[in-house]
């Protein structure tokens, strides 16, 4: 029996319009850039989507798996027209070598913003149907801080939006959409989708799914999954720092009539448009939060969550007036990290293992938002910033943060990296001989998905309003083409969904 092909490609970028840092082709070669075989030695048992697309492909016989590109980039300000074009490009380039396919796998984030283009997502769908033609199936996997559009969907209506925030669930929706295809492939079945499109754009600090309103709707959401008739229903939070059209909050259903699929995506935005006003929360100030954390007396680290700097929201991990805090405050067993500092790493390796050294730390790429602490610190090791990550998000993918030093001012140890990122893994302090369960309080350029492996290790978490690109307070932006009504910024009347 002639094999099925099946490409699959991956293109992942979470765009903030509003972050110092702007997205080139260099921030995608230096985070995951993977062309044909490559693929398979870069995912192949990772708990990624592409590893779910790879492992229910590879175990069908009659299947030839087809790799075409997979590019990524950390969350930063967006993409520049030629890193896009560049992508797109090579991605076109692939498709039409690969000749004939059956199906076609996608793992898209969905809140891509390109300099000149606010739905690249959808543009890149309609150049791949160019090439490959509208009969050829595709599924796609999106971030559950897609900003969906309605034209997403002329393009395919199979579309996998992660259910949990961490994101621990990347490689399921994997396994769900490359199953889905495989269907539609091997059975020739149609299934049907609807789109509601919400006017709000909630603050994605509130949305963990282990509790709270999204931990409510993600309920309802596999409740409505449970029906016959019901394939698949995602709902997306929306990512609010994208100043695009299209920003903000949908719900999506697969269903095997439309009947029945309306009914459930009506059914799942009127319970998030009630749920809107649990989304917002109010922040202590960075001394605020550190007072409060002195005052506890906890077993396990507390953490001091510096979310409006945190790289994985698009912050660029080096605004300062946290460090700062830690630095005046100087208690005993404590950690702030991971500082993104290139520079500051490398005045450490020229001062060497057990030196002392004067730096100024952090403040270089967003020095609006507080500047470089000075600082005379012991370097205590030093590393080329190269782990795998051991919790459940991203689990077994290899991370490089471009070098890494350890260092102690005062009585505060502080890693520093040489690029942005989250510290959402433990990994990222153990790879240079930290171990932060041996703190009283963390200081962490986070935000939620450090929780899915950090959580077991710490106490309490407390998240703290320091100035940044990722501020919970969406007043501080200056939005330009985001619809004139949209909640929160506007308290809207929005009745038309409850008539149903
Ligand atoms: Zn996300």
């Amino acid at each position: 029996m002639k094999k099925l092909r099946v490409g699959i490609a991956f293109f992942y970028h979470e765009s903030h319009s509003f972050a110092p840092l702007k997205t080139d082709i260099e921030a995608f070669y230096n985070e995951g850039y993977f062309k044909g075989d490559e693929i398979f030695s870069a995912y192949s048992a990772t708990k990624t989507e592409v590893g779910g697309f790879l492992d229910v492909l590879t175990k069908e016989e009659h299947i030839e798996v087809v790799p075409l590109l997979c590019a990524a980039a950390t969350p930063a300000g967006p993409v520049s027209n030629e890193a896009y074009q560049l992508i797109e490009k090579e991605m076109l380039t692939e498709l039409e070598k690969a000749d004939h396919l059956d199906g076609l796998l996608l793992a898209l984030h969905g809140a891509m913003v390109v300099e000149d283009l606010f739905d690249p997502e959808e543009k890149l769908l309609k150049e791949i149907r160019t090439v490959i033609g509208n009969d050829i199936p595709i599924a796609t996997t999106l971030d559950m801080h897609a900003n969906l559009s309605a034209r997403m969907l002329e393009h395919t209506p199979y579309h996998f939006g992660f259910k949990t925030y961490p994101h621990v669930d990347m490689y399921n929706q994997g396994v769900n959409a490359a199953k889905l295809l495989l269907e539609v492939i091997l059975e020739q079945k149609n299934y049907v989708a609807s789109f509601i499109k919400l006017p709000m754009m909630p603050p994605s600090i509130n949305m963990r799914t282990e509790e709270g309103p999204m931990h409510d709707l993600m309920e309802l959401a596999f409740q409505l999954e449970s029906e016959p008739s019901i394939i698949n229903a995602s709902v997306f939070g929306g990512f609010p720092y994208s100043d695009i059209p299209m920003v903000g909050a949908s719900v999506l259903v697969i269903g095997r009539d439309q009947t029945n699929a309306d009914r459930v995506a009506k059914n799942l935005a009127n319970q998030f448009w009630d749920l809107r006003n649990d989304f917002i929360m109010q922040l202590p100030t960075v001394k605020e939060g550190m007072k409060h954390a002195l005052s506890l007396k906890e077993q396990k680290p507390i953490v001091l969550a510096d979310i409006s700097d945190n790289p994985l929201s698009c912050g660029s991990g080096d605004t300062t007036l946290l460090l700062e805090e830690f630095i005046s405050v100087n208690h005993p067993h404590t950690l702030f990290g991971g500082l993104t500092d290139p520079e500051s790493i490398e005045r450490c390796r020229m001062a060497g293992v057990g030196n002392e050294v004067m730096l100024d730390l952090g403040g270089k790429i967003s020095p609006d938002f507080g500047r470089p602490v000075q600082v005379i610190a012991k370097v205590l090791a030093l590393s080329d910033g190269v782990f795998y990550n051991s919790g459940p998000f991203n689990q077994h993918l290899r991370v490089d943060v471009k070098g890494a030093a350890y260092i102690r001012a005062g009585e505060v140890d502080i890693l520093l990296i040489g690029r942005p990122m989250s510290a959402n893994d433990p990994e990222m302090f153990r790879h240079i001989g930290i171990e932060p369960t041996s703190y009283t309080i963390l200081g962490l350029k986070v935000k939620n998905h450090f929780r899915a492996a950090f959580d077991p290790l710490i106490s309490k978490v407390i998240y703290v309003d320091a100035p940044g690109v990722a501020s919970n307070d969406l007043k501080h932006f200056s939005y330009k083409n985001i619809p004139e009504k949209i909640w929160p910024l506007k308290d809207i009347d929005y009745t038309e969904l409850m008539e149903v």
